[in-house]
């Protein structure tokens, strides 16, 4: 087995505390990650307090992970010892269903394994990143660049991809009016990807003291959300919302900010379930859709993008020991804007 100390929560009432725990052997098809930095995503949040379902404990969270390759397989064809990688939100699939042969992993029919708080096919839960090191199938792991800061780069792996996917899959682009909808880890991805794909940004979000930082990341306009002269102002003016809010929040009033055959594109996923009048949908032929992260082929797609353009996360980092205030923070939006764990602190 493969030693290996994180942090882990013991159950959903409890914060998170060191944990020393095994991994598998590194197998043919496996490397092992030493972990330099995790992203601290609140998907994270939302399970360790089973938000979304009753989780698996102990849980170590964890899925915007980079460090370095520091043993490999024997058939291990994609990486050599000393390489940078990276591991995000999957670390395996069937490989056999329509979707896995499209590298559309993360829509498996059998279900992908996430990366933690989920059941490996050896009937061994996952264990995260905010840990020394991991396993995983070379498949599941990226390439990243050696141009780029390493830190800053952790965040792609899942607020990266999950803002570039849904943005490819509807091509917004220039021409394209494009609502990013909560300026947090997500969102200030959603724009910078916005920006550079050629659409006019608008940030939608409940804290005016962002509007500043927003343009400074590239955002064209800023719409607070609780003025309501401001509010009325963007009625019918976006081909698209991306929405990244992680908190209950009602749909039905940013479909007013659609225009004409304009969709609403979910990605943050609140606990409580939306509340959408059809009315609200009939009128303008309104979309209201949803994406889940990304396939590992694209994930490569924009860690490549992001090197060529320069593109990385804002981040925060922080001391392991400071997770559970860190977490407190993202709540209240108070982060700009992504935590990242130096995992040396571990
Ligand atoms: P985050 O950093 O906490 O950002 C969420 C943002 O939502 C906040 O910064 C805030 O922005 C806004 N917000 C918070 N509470 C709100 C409220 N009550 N009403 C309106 N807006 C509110 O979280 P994140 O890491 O970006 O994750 C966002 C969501 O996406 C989470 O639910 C997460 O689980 C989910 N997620 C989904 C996928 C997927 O595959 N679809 C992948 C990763 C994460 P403002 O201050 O600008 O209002
Ligand atoms: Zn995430
Ligand atoms: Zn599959």
């Amino acid at each position: 087995m493969t030693p290996s100390k994180g942090y882990a929560a013991q159950t959903a009432e409890t914060d998170l505390a060191p944990w020393s725990f095994e991994r598998r052997d590194v197998g043919p098809h496996d490397v092992e990650i030493e972990i330099q930095y995790c992203g601290v995503c609140h998907s994270d949040l939302h399970q360790i307090k089973n938000e979304w379902f009753p989780g698996i404990f102990p849980m170590v969270p964890g899925h915007e992970i980079v460090g370095r390759i520091i043993k490999t397989g024997d058939h291990v064809k994609k990486f050599k010892t000393g390489e940078l990688a990276g591991v995000g939100c999957m670390v395996d699939s069937c490989r056999t269903c329509d979707n896995c042969k499209e590298g559309l992993e993360q829509y498996c029919d059998n279900g992908n394994v996430g990366t933690y708080n989920s059941m490996g096919k050896d009937g061994v839960p996952t264990y995260g990143g905010y840990s020394s090191n991991i396993v995983v199938q070379e498949d599941f792991a990226l390439h990243l660049s050696d141009k780029l800061p390493l830190a800053a780069v952790a965040p792609l792996l899942c607020a990266g991809i999950t803002t570039y996917s849904p943005l490819r899959h509807w091509k917004v682009g220039k021409g394209h009016k494009l609502a990013v909808l909560g300026l947090g880890g997500l969102g200030h991805m959603a724009v910078k990807f916005g920006v550079a794909f050629g659409a006019e940004v608008t940030v939608l979000s409940t804290s005016p003291d962002k509007e500043e930082a927003a343009k400074l990341l590239g955002a064209h306009h800023f719409v607070v959300t609780s003025d309501k002269d401001q509010v009325a102002a963007a009625k019918g003016s976006f081909d698209f919302i991306l929405d990244t809010v992680s908190a209950t929040h009602s749909i039905p009033m940013y479909l007013k900010m659609l225009k004409t055959n304009g969709v609403h594109i979910c990605v943050g996923a609140p606990t409580e379930p939306h509340v959408i009048p059809v009315f609200s949908l009939l009128g303008g032929r309104k979309s209201v859709a949803g994406s889940g992260i990304g396939g590992i082929p694209e994930t490569q797609e924009m860690l490549d993008f992001c090197a060529e353009h320069n593109i990385v996360s804002d981040i925060e980092l922080i001391n392991i020991k400071d997770i559970t205030t860190s977490y407190a923070r993202m709540v209240k939006g108070d982060v700009r804007y992504r935590f990242v764990i130096d995992m040396a602190t571990l």
